[in-house]
């Protein structure tokens, strides 16, 4: 497995997407080695936008080559309209509750890369290592944690979450809840056959190794029998900026979910990215992903970086002064004006209960765009 750096610079992104071929990675996404953008964590941390990267790729490409491409950005954005709506609710099972949860804490074998099987462990250890974990195998992961393991989804999603450098509130959620179908009609499995298929890998003879029809009978493989409770701690960067009393200037808020260099970067501001314990201490962030962090906060001209709570940040309150952030579900209780985000499908506000009828609006923003004939995610 190939996993570009993360640590680069916001031209070298744009060379990335200018370099994507959609017809390539329509046709070879599922695999582990095929050409996928490896954008997510850029896009989870809002470096850059849905829109932008389809625009530049639609510079080169037609619609039509690039649908696939598309509807995944879609997918990213649907599940954004859906916390959009349904605010807190998504941290909690959605449609219905999931079906057959036998425990809530993570196996233990699962996350230490111990399983026995190598597409499973190989990619567990490259996420732990990298922070980067491709979309098949995350599925795959889901799978066994929320479906084999009979494991509520929610504590291992937190463990993922935690280890992914594109690790998004929303797609996250949404994306294990649509596995274990308490966001979706059914749950999904994958046997080894399809994992040697997507992998390379030649395993057979494994607890997995095992027709679709016996995944609803299979008991869970005492592999996955132990269990442990997770301790997920963040380690905050320090903070470089004082509390904020007056400023002549405007104060632009930045969040770790918006650190986008091109934002309001023709006025003169007080830049200032705020990280607010309380908001990280149930879904917790890695020591990389924090570094992560770090790393684009850097590259935006001026930003200093306050650590703590909206008191300590404006311990005179926020009366005479000119605050504005950019609109996002987490931030939602911050003070100041929001600005909007990009978005690459603008007229797809509300709830949308399945992709399907979100993609049904979506796709009428791209003309020449061919109706997905089903909503499928893999
Ligand atoms: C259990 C599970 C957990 C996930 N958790 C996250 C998460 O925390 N953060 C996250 O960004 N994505 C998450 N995804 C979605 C998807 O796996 C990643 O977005 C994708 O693997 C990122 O790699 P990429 O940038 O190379 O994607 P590409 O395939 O190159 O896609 C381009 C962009 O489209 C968006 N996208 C692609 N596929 C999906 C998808 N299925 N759902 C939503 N957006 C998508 C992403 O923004 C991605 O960067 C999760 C999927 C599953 C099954």
């Amino acid at each position: 497995m190939k996993t570009p750096n993360f640590f680069v610079d916001y031209d070298t992104i744009l060379a990335r997407i200018g370099a994507l071929d959609p017809v390539q990675y329509a046709r070879s996404r599922n695999f582990l080695d095929g050409h996928i953008s490896y954008l997510s964590p850029f896009i989870t941390h809002g470096v850059i936008s849905t829109k932008t990267v389809a625009e530049i790729v639609l510079q080169e490409h037609k619609v039509r080559d690039s649908e696939k491409l598309l509807a995944e950005l879609g997918w990213r954005e649907f599940f954004h309209r859906v916390w959009q709506a349904k605010g807190d609710e998504i941290f909690d099972d959605l449609r219905s509750p999931q079906a057959k949860v036998t425990d809530f804490k993570v196996s233990t074998n699962l996350v230490a890369a111990n399983t026995g099987i190598k597409a499973i462990d190989q990619t567990v250890s490259h996420l732990t290592e990298t922070g980067y974990m491709h979309n098949h195998a995350r599925m795959w992961f889901a799978s066994l944690a929320g479906n084999i393991a009979q494991t509520h989804w929610y504590q291992p999603a937190r463990w993922m979450y935690y280890h992914l450098l594109d690790g998004d509130l929303a797609s996250n959620t949404l994306s294990w809840q649509w596995i274990v179908g308490s966001f979706s009609h059914k749950k999904y499995y994958a046997n080894q056959e399809n994992l040697n298929k997507y992998t390379g890998h030649k395993e057979h003879g494994t607890w997995l190794d095992i027709a679709y029809d016996d995944f609803d009978v299979l008991e869970i493989p005492p592999v996955l029998a132990e269990r442990e409770a997770l301790n997920l701690t963040n380690e905050f960067p320090a903070s470089t900026a004082q509390p904020i009393e007056n400023s002549a200037e405007p104060v632009l808020l930045y969040s770790i979910w918006n650190l986008d260099p091109t934002w309001q970067s023709d006025i003169t501001a007080r830049r200032v990215l705020w990280i607010e314990p309380d908001m990280h201490k149930t879904m917790a962030l890695s020591p990389l992903r924090w570094r992560f962090v770090t790393h684009w906060a850097a590259q935006i001209k001026g930003l200093e970086i306050f650590v703590g709570s909206v008191a300590q940040l404006f311990p005179a309150g926020t009366d005479g002064l000119e605050v504005i952030t950019r609109e996002y579900p987490a931030t939602a209780h911050w003070p100041g004006k929001r600005d909007p985000r990009d978005w690459l499908y603008p007229n797809t506000q509300g709830y949308f209960k399945n992709f399907f009828s979100f993609w049904k609006l979506a796709q009428k923003e791209l003309p020449g765009l061919r109706k997905l004939h089903q909503p499928h995610k893999s």
